[in-house]
């Protein structure tokens, strides 16, 4: 396992203690290995660039007390601010529009985006008492189509029949039509993905959004992802506009800097977490547990 940033920094300012305050020197030192302890967590390189800069505005000139060591004030500072950085907990899907709310589910290709429509629909429908409905866009992949039907049958929940030959954007434009007929609360718009961000993607995901305009825009993206997440969550968010974040795939052993990285880059909430293949295995997002988890 890797040493605890507490440990690195511990050998490094420790010896500080009683010395006034921390200098230019120290805090850049120390800095070096919060600097590497984000990037072993995954961090996008340019999120540590601006994490570092705003942790060493903090720290420099800060008072060294006598009551806790220099190395377990940085690691407090460094806490605080991941946590400040990451957003706030329990951002609920927003689901305050006329009926049928749209939800628009937006990623890559095996980020688990059926996967997290169905718990989402899931969730929507036994917590919240809202009748869903889901509908797939996956116009390229027949398996996908099916692979929503069956989370319909299994969950109980309404997925739009699927007629060969329809466009996404027709989809998207019946799905909204059949919820208004069949008094649906909820639609779930879950869209194709492709194995890398392209352009004909970003085009027919403005459309869909033109077609459907969608009340919340989530998008799916397996915790795992490493330097790539900025320029993802970047793209989704600059051509599609994403109204939040949900990151899957949280039960593996990453360090879950990716997290990070995307809410850094589109200051957008992580509104749920992805935690097993199972329908129930969706979670809440908190900021605290994860930055325990990136410091390690
Ligand atoms: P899509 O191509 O984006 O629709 O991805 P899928 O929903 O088909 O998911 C791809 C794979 O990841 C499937 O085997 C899912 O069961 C799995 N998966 C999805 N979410 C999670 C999660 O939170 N944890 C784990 N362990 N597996 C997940």
């Amino acid at each position: 396992m890797f040493e605890t940033l507490q440990d690195r920094l511990g050998s490094i300012l420790n010896g500080l203690t009683g010395r006034g305050a921390l200098s230019e020197a120290d805090v850049a030192a120390a800095l070096r290995e919060v600097r590497r302890a984000l990037l072993e967590a995954d961090v996008a390189l340019e999120v540590v660039r601006s994490f570092t800069d705003a942790v060493r505005e903090k720290a420099v000139g800060a008072e060294i007390l006598k009551s806790i060591k220099p190395g377990q004030m940085v690691v407090k500072l460094v806490h605080d601010e991941l946590i400040a950085m990451l957003g706030s907990e329990g951002v609920p899907i927003d689901l305050n529009a006329a009926a049928p709310v749209v939800i628009m589910m937006v990623g890559l290709q095996g980020s688990g985006k059926t996967t997290t429509s169905g718990k989402i629909a899931n969730r929507l429908k036994t917590r919240d008492k809202k009748k869903v409905l889901m509908a797939s866009l996956d116009t390229r992949r027949p398996a996908a189509q099916e692979q929503l039907r069956q989370l319909g049958v299994q969950t109980g929940i309404d997925t739009l029949p699927i007629i060969a030959g329809q466009s996404p954007t027709d989809i998207a434009a019946r799905a909204v039509q059949a919820a208004r007929l069949g008094g649906h609360d909820v639609v779930i718009l879950d869209t194709a993905g492709r194995t890398h961000i392209d352009e004909p993607l970003m085009i027919e995901m403005a459309e869909i959004k033109r077609k459907s305009n969608p009340h919340e825009i989530l998008l799916v993206a397996d915790a795992l992802t490493g330097q790539d997440a900025v320029n993802l969550a970047r793209n989704f968010d600059d051509r599609v506009g994403i109204t939040g974040l949900v990151l899957t795939r949280m039960d593996g052993d990453g360090r879950g800097g990716a997290a990070l990285s995307m809410r850094a880059v589109t200051g957008k909430p992580i509104k749920l977490i992805g935690v097993g293949e199972k329908m129930s295995e969706l979670e809440e997002f908190h900021p605290r547990r994860v930055a325990d988890r990136i410091l390690g």
